[in-house]
């Protein structure tokens, strides 16, 4: 059996690796030797906990960021009939979701500074039968949501924070006043439980019919059912989903939730580092902060300027020649054959971003001299 430490020392470097070790062991352990696995106790802490640590009112734990967007897009009894604004610059679940409650994705382009939604780019995608707008708070890097609101008031958003645990708006946790948020614990994302995620809301009514809907829609939670000495009957009020987390995932998340101010610093400190090392070559730059906010550099993307001669594949094939694992830019929906008879507006910015841009790797344990070695091989790419 190979164990961690007998893993031969490479010098090649991942994209991504989550930050896990023996107090995340610990307590799954402890949570399987508790003799309740399913839903139960430590979801609800996970809960209780996430909420406080976002600084928001509710949090309904699902099984993953893709269940709670579509808990959302439920909530707001969005379906058959309804378009649904979202942008084309983001991982595909979130204009899956649109489709899965059978309504209509209508794609629209985002700014160039943030690759996220505006208030201008949403307008030229609205159409009569708009019921809502999702913003994607993209790679970390938060959208701005009140100024959306403050020019399009009447627009329910749902904010897909899949990636912005830890990044901040105006002081605030990103997504925490949100009036439907959906997050994610994927390990591609800042906090991990495997498979998981979250559905967060400033409406209380939101947040017990969520909990019933992930529930098959029942009026009594089974762990609650277990510990019932009294053999009540539940009852079925509308059809729901099975979309509950683990007591087993949440164990975990519960101690990943500790660890994301430190996940959130070093990561920052890395991408300066990057920005450090990159700023010799004036037509690269790294997309950051906006003005009214911090990121959690969920992804490190790398833009490439108009006269680089080589594209993001070149580089990365370089990268991979030397053990470093890079990704192309954010995806864009459009363009997938899944999406191909799916009408759109021009989305000249989605199309520019996911074509010249590129992911670099970024994770706790890395270290300067990892950056260091990364930036080095970039610009020799670029140079070429
Ligand atoms: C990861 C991600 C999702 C989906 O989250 P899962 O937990 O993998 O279902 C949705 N939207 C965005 C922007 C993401 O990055």
């Amino acid at each position: 059996m190979t164990t961690q430490r007998e893993m031969p020392v490479t010098s090649s470097i991942p994209l991504m690796r989550p930050w896990v070790d023996e107090a995340e062991v610990m307590a799954v352990a402890n949570t399987i030797r508790s003799g309740w696995i399913a839903q139960g106790p430590q979801v609800m802490a996970f809960e209780r906990e996430f909420a406080r640590h976002m600084d928001l009112p509710h949090a309904v734990a699902l099984s993953s960021g893709t269940s709670a967007l579509e808990m959302a897009l439920t909530l707001l009894e969005i379906g058959p009939g309804d378009d649904v604004v979202v942008p084309s610059l983001t991982f595909i679940a979130t204009a899956n979701a649109v489709r899965r409650v059978g309504a209509r994705p209508v794609f629209a382009d985002v700014s160039p500074v943030t690759g996220t939604l505006t208030a201008a780019t949403i307008e030229q995608a609205l159409t009569p039968v708009t019921a809502a707008a999702i913003v994607v708070h993209q790679a970390g890097v938060p959208a701005d949501t009140e100024s959306i609101s403050a020019r399009l008031p009447s627009l329910p958003l749902i904010e897909d924070a899949a990636c912005a645990a830890g990044s901040m708006t105006r002081g605030r946790a990103t997504a925490s006043g949100a009036l439907l948020a959906a997050w994610s614990f994927h390990p591609r994302k800042l906090i991990t439980t495997g498979e998981g995620g979250m559905l967060t809301t400033t409406d209380h009514d939101f947040a017990r019919r969520a909990r019933r809907l992930r529930e098959h829609g029942t009026d009594i939670p089974a762990a609650v059912r277990h510990n019932d000495a009294s053999p009540r009957r539940e009852s079925y009020g509308e059809v729901g989903f099975n979309m509950r987390m683990t007591d087993i995932q949440a164990a975990l998340g519960r101690v990943q939730l500790a660890r994301l101010a430190a996940l959130v610093e070093q990561r920052r400190q890395l991408a300066e580092h990057y920005a450090e090392h990159l700023s010799v070559d004036p037509r690269l730059t790294l997309m950051g902060d906006p003005d009214y906010g911090l990121t959690n550099y969920q992804s490190l993307c790398l833009r490439l300027g108009p006269d680089v001669s080589v594209n993001p594949t070149d580089v990365l094939h370089s990268l991979a020649e030397q053990g470093i694992t890079g990704r192309h830019g954010i995806m864009a929906i459009h363009r997938q054959p899944a999406y191909r008879d799916h009408g759109h507006v021009a989305l000249p910015v989605t199309d520019e971003l996911t074509e010249r841009t590129m992911i670099l790797p970024l994770f706790h344990q890395m270290t300067r001299g990892d950056v260091r070695r990364i930036a080095r091989h970039v610009l020799r790419a670029v140079a070429a």
